[in-house]
């Protein structure tokens, strides 16, 4: 071993206690402590701070360490000051410091104590910092997260700019280290080319996590989205894990959804006070909460090994940040499952967020976004689009099945001549449109662009209509992945014919791919719309309905007094075999279970036995009951015996609202007895011409019943309240 090795390995183990290094950092130490520019992207876990904090052990001076995370400087400072005898080792300069704080800092560092300084390029911006730093023996310049210095990056911080004209204020020939976790191949240059890097080393590690699993399914309408989180997290059995969702009141409503699950989980964004939010962190640190619901805001000082999984519920603005997130499962080298849930609708609802930013910024922001539609909708091994992403060549066949699209492949086709035709449009427009327009050129689209330029009457316009939209975009796609066609991140994603694409016109070989997921066809949240309903079994459902009309006949009941319909489509898609599956049917208390329930639960069973159903987990997703307080209150003031307009009044509801709420609690099971209002309001004859109405009528619908009653003078508020008072008495 030589000299320099012997010292750099003793200085490890007197400093850090380790006796080896991870991956690379030996090398880069080494080229630190050689005073040479060096460029450093290891991928979160990969021990960066190790490369400068060494080093700057072991160099004559103090090393100025530039963190745009003032957060997370005091927790850096700690840390080394765990491995230190002494605490000034190591001290952070930003605004938290009080004047006196400033001086002891300054004088331990001019008294040659302090080795490592963390400061933000805000606070070594102060002309008095400057002056101080002119006269002290500075070691070298570490500019951690590096990538906040482009605006390719996903975190671009304006004042990371001026760091090199600092640092030439500073002194002269001080090695500069710039460190980041994450950067494309076009923020790479920009680091180097900003900060005047000098014959740099450049040390990259594989952006591979060849643990983590990574997959997207569809989102669907949210309560199905919820049920399917909450289902997964379930199947997780009590392990640590981290939801990102893009908005603070979707935080609290996850979490909230997950605790009446029976799962430990809290929100965590920036909207909550400081206490509250180091508190969770704590909590989950300490696993009194399994899982945390976060907006971005989460996981920057967190450093917790065991995160078993990371759960998109929207999907990051761009491929950096997802990297980063997922990025926090698995760090032990375990498992580390990643699933991301993707619906178009989000990511244009993030696209209009943009609407009001400067030109430039949006169009950077709209390109990152269209990077995350193509992961999400790719049919190609996921890990291999995050790899070529970071400039990475990866092939498919290491991935292991590590991916849902290599776990489970599509049908692959043969693009050979639509790739040739995809080519030859390009060369068409000249080598000057991104995909977007290329597609709508293809499919033969006439948008305004087209029509401006008139390529509506290029002899290749619509060439490709026989296609979808989702078909061209995937054939685009894998021209740039096989390195047919380039794409000038510079100039907004334009598209590019090179050498090989020229060459493949010319002698085109077959490709086989699978084609992507056309997403277009899932439908949003928020459309009130009650679904769940994916799986339903239509034949059971046929079946449980002709039963209930047997049941009704024999009972002398209109059918819908047995189960609502509703209540028998979550039957035939739940399968419920016992009492209790059954009394978990929405609008099935557990009385009107016992009445009507035992025909369908041995159907059911038998209709199980025969066609060998794998029925679901006996997972049932409780709901949160968000205004079920208002209910309880009501079923009070009713055995309380209030007249009806006064219950709306307590509760400050409109009688037409209390309505609507005691319609809802009589559908959903529970009895109630309002026959001391309606003696009060409603004529005796007028009661039983109502109540005889609904036993013979084929629906329970108020309107209907109000059109064949109106003639004898009836009014629709007394039929809405003989409807009550019939569907309570027989139904549960
Ligand atoms: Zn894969």
């Amino acid at each position: 071993m030589s000299d320099k090795r012997k010292q750099i390995f003793d200085a490890l183990q007197k400093f850090f206690g380790f006796s080896q290094f991870k991956g690379n950092q030996e090398d880069i130490i080494s080229n630190v402590l050689d005073k040479k520019d060096t460029f450093v992207i290891l991928p979160t876990g990969g021990g960066k701070s190790l490369c400068y904090q060494l080093p700057a052990l072991m160099m004559e001076g103090t090393a100025i360490i530039i963190s745009p995370l003032i957060a997370l400087m005091k927790n850096q400072v700690d840390s080394i000051r765990g491995y230190s005898q002494e605490d000034n080792v190591a001290h952070f300069l930003n605004s938290s410091l009080n004047k006196a704080q400033i001086k002891q800092v300054k004088d331990d560092i001019q008294d040659g104590k302090t080795k490592m300084l963390y400061i933000a390029p805000e606070t070594l911006i102060k002309e008095e910092n400057l002056e101080f730093f002119k006269n002290t023996s500075i070691s070298f310049v570490a500019i951690d997260e590096a990538h906040c210095i482009s605006e390719w990056g996903h975190d671009f911080r304006p004042e990371y700019r001026r760091i090199r004209d600092m640092i030439d204020i500073i002194g002269e020939d001080i090695p500069l280290v710039a460190l980041t976790a994450t950067a494309t191949p076009k923020v790479r240059t920009d680091i180097i080319k900003i900060l005047d890097m000098d014959q740099v080393s450049e040390f990259v590690l594989s952006f591979n996590r060849e643990n983590l699993y990574y997959s997207v399914k569809p989102k669907g309408k949210k309560d199905q989205a919820l049920k399917n989180i909450t289902q997964f997290v379930k199947s997780m059995g009590g392990k640590s894990g981290i939801i990102y969702v893009q908005g603070r009141k979707t935080t609290e409503d996850i979490a909230e959804a997950l605790n009446v699950n029976g799962i430990k989980s809290a929100p965590y964004h920036a909207g909550l006070d400081p206490k509250t939010r180091s508190a969770t962190q704590d909590a989950f640190l300490m696993e009194d909460i399994d899982v945390i619901c976060a907006t971005i805001a989460f996981g920057m000082g967190i450093d917790k090994p065991d995160v078993r999984f990371v759960i998109h519920y929207d999907m990051p603005k761009s491929i950096e940040n997802y990297y980063q997130e997922t990025g926090r499962a698995g760090r032990d080298g375990l498992e580390g499952v990643c699933v991301a849930y993707y619906s178009p609708a989000d990511l244009s609802r993030l696209e209009k967020f943009l609407r009001d930013k400067p030109v430039a910024e949006r169009e950077m922001g709209s390109l990152l976004m269209q990077e995350v539609t193509a992961y999400a909708e790719t049919s190609t091994c996921r890990r291999q689009f995050l790899l070529h992403y970071f400039g990475e060549e990866f092939d498919a066949k290491e991935c292991n099945a590590m991916c849902d699209n290599c776990k489970h492949p599509k049908e692959k086709v043969n693009i050979q001549s639509a790739m040739v035709l995809a080519l030859k449009c390009v060369e068409e427009l000249n080598n000057n449109y991104d995909i977007r327009m290329m597609v709508d050129f293809i499919i033969g689209k006439a948008s305004q662009t087209i029509l401006d330029y008139g390529f509506n009457n290029r002899p290749l316009f619509g060439v490709g209509k026989n296609e979808t939209n989702v078909y061209w975009n995937t054939v685009y796609r894998h021209a740039i992945l096989l390195n047919l066609l380039t794409k000038d991140i510079e100039k907004y994603g334009v598209l590019k014919i090179n050498d090989n694409g020229r060459a493949y016109i010319k002698r085109p070989h077959p490709i086989e791919i699978p084609l992507n997921t056309d997403y277009s066809q899932e439908e949003g949240d928020d459309d009130g719309a009650q679904g769940g309903t994916a799986v339903l079994d239509d034949q059971l459902l046929k079946q449980l309905m002709n039963l209930r009309r047997d049941i009704a006949k024999k009972k002398n009941v209109p059918p819908y007094i047995v189960f609502q319909d509703a209540s028998l489509m979550e039957m035939a898609t739940q399968y419920p075999i016992t009492m209790d599956d059954v009394a978990k049917i929405s609008g099935v208390s557990l009385g009107k279970a016992q009445k009507f329930a035992q025909p369908f639960i041995d159907h059911i069973a038998k209709y199980v036995e025969d066609n060998d159903i794998d029925r679901p987990t006996d997972f049932v997703m409780k709901t949160v009951a968000n205004k079920s307080k208002v209910k309880v209150q009501i079923i009070q003031c009713i055995d309380r015996k209030m007249p009806l307009e006064d219950i709306a009044a307590t509760n400050q509801l409109k009688v037409s609202e209390l309505m609507q709420e005691l319609d809802m609690i009589v559908l959903s099971g529970t009895k109630i007895n309002i026959d001391y209002y309606i003696n009060e309001v409603v004529d005796e004859y007028v009661r039983e011409e109502i109540y005889d109405y609904f036993k013979e009528a084929e629906t329970d619908d108020a309107v209907t019943a109000f059109h064949e009653l109106k003639e004898n003078d009836i009014t629709i508020e007394e039929i809405e309240l003989i409807r009550l008072k019939f569907l309570s008495d027989l139904a549960n």
